[in-house]
């Protein structure tokens, strides 16, 4: 039963009332569902939204997102518009007005669709906790979360080449649904074949994962659709698909190899 909700004007305050037992709130599309059925142990919850983490800065080719950025604010940025596409495939226009970027990085699979970006595109997180600050590996933060107390500050990421960036969610409609597969990539060529890959995967797994051997296969050849699905294939060994009232398990890795070409293909 939740008595009472903070609203600090600063990280500092997140982070006391957080490690004093409160449960952090950005956006609360996740969190407000659960506060409403009252599934909830937390005594406090402690809204970021004033906490002064928002807001989109470029540098060079390093952009700092800060976590309570929304997706509505992503999706309109044009320093992130390689994001743009990834983006509006999540949920509605309502729920990304309030979506935040560093929500996304907590929530359960099939949902966390700009996460999958994230670890695909090698981005960090900046953290502050109880015991300082740290900046860590999206990839980390995905597989471990965070500790008792810690906020999520902002994300860092290399904004990627023109040309290198590739992005496909399978869903169960066009829009507004969550992923069956989501495929995010950064992918280089030089001479015709693939000089380095980083792909990462949605909906396949507990959380999203870096699909390692589908990355493999592709370098040093061509992005041509049977070296695609060939790559799809061995991908199957990087996942641990689940089933849930958009797809069974053995659906999602059936289809992976396909949904893995179209990234790159359409
Ligand atoms: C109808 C509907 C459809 C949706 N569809 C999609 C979809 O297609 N794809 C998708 O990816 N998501 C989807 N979502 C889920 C959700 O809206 C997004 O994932 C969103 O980005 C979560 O962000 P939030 O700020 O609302 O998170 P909140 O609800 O505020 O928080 C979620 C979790 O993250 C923690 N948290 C939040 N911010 C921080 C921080 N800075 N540091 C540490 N912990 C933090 C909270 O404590 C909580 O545990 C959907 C939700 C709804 C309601």
């Amino acid at each position: 039963m939740i008595s009472a909700v903070r609203t600090p004007d600063s990280v500092a305050a997140a982070v006391g009332h957080a490690a004093a037992g409160g449960w952090l709130m950005a956006g609360g599309t996740v969190v407000m569902p659960q506060v409403n059925n009252g599934a909830v142990g937390f005594p406090e919850l402690v809204s970021l939204r004033r906490a002064g983490i928002g807001g989109i800065e470029l540098d060079g080719p390093i952009a700092r997102v800060g976590a309570t950025t929304t997706l509505a604010e992503v999706e309109e940025s044009q320093e992130l518009s390689f994001l743009r596409g990834a983006v509006r495939t999540v949920a509605s226009p309502t729920v990304r007005n309030l979506a935040t970027v560093g929500g996304n990085l907590f929530v359960a699979q099939p949902y966390g669709d700009l996460a999958v970006c994230l670890l695909a595109l090698d981005a960090s997180a900046d953290i502050t906790g109880p015991g300082g600050h740290r900046e860590v590996p999206v990839g980390a933060v995905l597989a471990g979360g965070v500790a008792s107390g810690e906020v999520v500050t902002a994300v860092r990421l290399a904004v990627p080449a023109p040309g290198t960036w590739f992005y496909h969610k399978a869903m169960r409609r066009k829009l507004n649904s969550a992923a069956i597969v989501a495929v995010a990539a950064v992918v280089e060529t030089a001479a015709g074949v693939v000089t380095s890959a980083r792909i990462a995967l949605g909906g396949v797994a507990p959380t999203p994962v870096r699909a390692v051997s589908a990355e493999t296969v592709l370098i040093g050849r061509p992005l041509e659709s049977g070296v695609l699905e060939e790559a799809g294939r061995a991908a199957r060994a990087d996942i641990a698909p689940f089933d849930d009232a958009y797809a069974s398990a053995w659906y999602r890795s059936r289809v992976l190899p396909v949904h893995l070409r179209r990234a790159f293909l359409g």
